[in-house]
C-alpha cells in the first residue's frame, strides 16, 4: 500500500491502512490522491480564510472545476468524469477531511443540482449548464421554505403559472447554500394549475434572476457556504428551464435530490470526523508532559478516545459506501437513463435517511471527543480543530434534521411508510376521535355545525370552479 503524502512529507494524520480502500476503483484512488494534493497546496489554507472572513470558497470551487470535479457524476461524453455514487461519496469526504468543509457542502449542493438536470437531460440544458462546468460554473439546490422550516419538501411560499409560452416562477427560500454566488439555482415550487402540495415542479433559475442577500449570512460553522435566504420574484422562465414534466418534483426529490444530498452530506460529516481524528493524532503524538516523560498519546484514556471514535466513524463510512454501492448497482454505475415512472435510487431512500442520521450523530460526538483528547490546545484556533468542531455541528440541524429522520424511520417501521404523510393529507381518525371524546354535547354540536358550514363552502367553490 502506498504511503499517504502531504506535499513532500508523509501525511501527519491517519494513513491509508485506516481507509476502506477496497470499495474504491484504481481511478477513484487516483482522484483522491489528486484531491489531497489540491487540499495541501491551496484548499486547506483557503478554508481558514473562508471561516475567518465569511468568504465564499470561490477559488476552491474553481480548482475543482479545473480538474473536472464539478462534473464528477456527469457522463464523459458531456465533459464529466463519469463517476458513480461511491466516487461521489469519496470526493465529498476527501474535500471535507483534508481541505474545506464549506467547499465540500457547496460541492454537495452543486452535484445535487447537476444531477437534477441529468435526471431529465435535454440538449439545451446540457449545452447551457453541463458542458461549461469545467469553467467553474456552480449550481445549487434551493428548497427550504421560510413557512415550513426543515420540511423542505413542502414549498408553501412558492408557485408557478403559465406565461408568454413559458412560465412565471416565484420562490422564497430561507436557506440556500451558495446563495448570491451560484450561477444557477435548481428550485422546487408547486406546479402551475396547483392541485396540492404534492404536485411539485422543478426549475432552473439563472443567477441574475435570483435575489440573495449574502450580507445576512453569519453562522456558527460552515461559514464559507453562504446559506442565506433567496428569492425568485415572479420571474419569467422559458419553458426549456422546466426540468422534466410538470409535476415531476416528488419523483425528482426521491430519485435524485434526496439520494445525492444524503450520500454527499453524510460523507462530509464523516470527512469532518476523520479530519479531527487526524488533527488529534498529530497533536497528541507531539505534545509531551516532561514531569511523567509521556506524550499525550501515551495515556490509555486518549487511546480509548481515538480508538472508539475511529471505529464509530469507519462504521458510518462503510454504511454510506454500502448505500452508495447499492445505488451504483441499481443504476449500472450511475449510467442508467430513467424514464418517467422508473425508480432506482429511490428504492433505497429509507436507507439514505439512516446514513445521514448516523453520520451527523457520529460527527457531533467525535468532534467533542477529539477536543477533549487535545485539551486546551484544541480549544485555541491555531490548531484548526475548533473549526472542524463548529462545521460538524451543522450535520444534526440540516434538513432532513436528525429529529425528523429518526421519526421517519421509527414511524415507518411501526406504522408503515404511508403513515409518513409528507404533505399532511391522511386523516388521523384515532387522534380526532380522541379529541372529540373530550367535548360535551354543546361542544360536539358546535363542531358539527362548523364542519357542515365548511363542507358547504368547499362544495360551492368546487361548483363555481367547474363551470
Ligand atoms: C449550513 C446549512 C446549509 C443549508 N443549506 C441549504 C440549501 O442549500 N438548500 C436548502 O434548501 N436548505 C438548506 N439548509 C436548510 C436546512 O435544510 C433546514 O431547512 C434548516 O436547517 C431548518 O432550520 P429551521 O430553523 O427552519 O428548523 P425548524 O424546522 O424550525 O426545526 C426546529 C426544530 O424542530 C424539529 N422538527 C422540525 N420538524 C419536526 C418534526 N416533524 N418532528 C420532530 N421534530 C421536528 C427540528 O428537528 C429542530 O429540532 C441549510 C441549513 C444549514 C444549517
Amino acid at each position: 500500500m502506498s504511503e499517504k503524502m502531504w506535499g513532500e512529507e508523509p501525511f501527519w494524520g491517519l494513513g491509508y491502512e485506516w481507509d476502506p480502500d477496497w470499495v474504491l476503483t484504481e481511478r477513484q484512488k487516483e482522484l483522491r490522491a489528486l484531491l489531497i494534493e489540491l487540499c495541501e497546496q491551496e484548499m486547506r489554507a483557503n478554508a481558514k480564510r473562508s471561516d475567518d472572513e465569511l468568504l465564499f470558497p470561490r477559488r476552491n470551487l474553481e480548482l475543482l472545476g479545473e480538474h473536472g470535479f464539478l462534473g464528477l457524476t456527469v457522463p464523459e461524453e458531456y465533459g464529466g468524469l463519469g463517476q458513480n455514487h461511491v466516487g461521489f461519496s469519496m470526493v465529498c469526504e476527501t474535500i471535507a477531511r483534508y481541505g474545506c468543509a464549506s467547499t465540500a457542502m457547496c460541492y454537495v449542493m452543486h452535484i445535487g443540482a447537476v444531477m437534477a438536470i441529468m435526471y431529465r437531460p435535454t440538449d439545451e440544458l446540457i449545452d447551457k449548464y453541463i458542458r461549461p462546468l469545467r469553467s467553474g460554473k456552480i449550481g445549487t439546490l434551493s428548497y427550504s421554505d421560510p413557512e415550513t422550516g426543515s420540511h423542505f419538501w413542502y414549498p408553501i411560499s412558492s408557485g408557478a403559472e403559465r406565461s408568454n409560452g413559458g412560465y412565471k416562477v416565484r420562490k422564497k427560500a430561507s436557506w440556500t447554500t451558495s446563495a448570491g454566488f451560484a450561477d444557477f439555482y435548481v428550485v422546487q415550487t408547486t406546479s402551475p394549475d396547483f392541485s396540492g402540495y404534492d404536485d411539485l415542479s422543478v426549475w432552473i433559475v439563472d443567477g441574475e434572476d435570483a435575489q440573495a442577500q449574502p450580507s445576512l449570512w453569519d453562522a456558527l460553522g460552515l461559514r464559507g457556504n453562504q446559506s442565506g435566504p433567496l428569492e425568485v420574484p415572479d420571474v419569467e422562465i422559458p419553458s426549456e428551464q422546466l426540468i422534466g414534466p410538470i409535476g415531476d418534483g416528488a419523483a425528482s426529490n426521491d430519485e435524485i435530490v434526496d439520494p445525492f444530498f444524503l450520500i454527499g452530506s453524510s460523507s462530509v460529516w464523516n470527512g469532518i470526523a476523520l479530519g479531527t481524528i487526524d488533527i488529534a493524532k498529530r497533536h497528541t503524538t507531539r505534545k509531551r508532559h516532561v514531569d511523567v516523560g509521556m506524550r499525550v498519546a501515551d495515556y490509555p484514556t486518549i487511546q480509548d478516545y481515538v480508538g472508539e471514535c475511529l471505529m464509530d466513524t469507519n462504521a458510518s463510512r462503510l454504511f454510506v459506501m454500502s448505500i452508495a454501492q447499492a445505488m451504483d448497482k441499481e443504476t449500472d454505475d450511475n449510467t442508467k437513463a430513467l424514464a418517467v415512472g422508473d425508480v432506482a435510487r429511490a428504492n433505497f431512500l429509507h436507507w439514505a435517511w439512516q446514513i445521514k442520521f448516523e453520520a451527523a450523530k457520529n460527527v457531533a460526538n467525535v468532534v467533542d471527543k477529539m477536543l477533549h483528547a487535545c485539551g486546551g490546545s484544541g480549544y485555541k484556533r491555531d490548531m484548526e480543530l475548533e473549526r472542524y468542531l463548529r462545521d460538524g455541528k451543522a450535520g444534526w440541524v440540516m434538513g432532513p434534521t436528525n429529529e425528523v429522520l429518526r421519526q421517519f424511520v421509527g414511524k415507518a417501521v411501526l406504522l408503515g411508510f404511508e403513515a409518513l404523510d409528507y404533505w399532511n393529507q391522511s386523516y388521523n381518525r384515532r387522534a380526532v376521535e380522541n379529541e372529540i371524546k373530550k367535548l360535551d354535547a354543546d361542544g360536539k354540536r358546535e363542531l358539527a355545525e362548523q364542519l357542515v358550514a365548511q363542507a358547504a363552502e368547499e362544495e360551492a367553490k368546487a361548483l363555481a370552479a367547474s363551470g
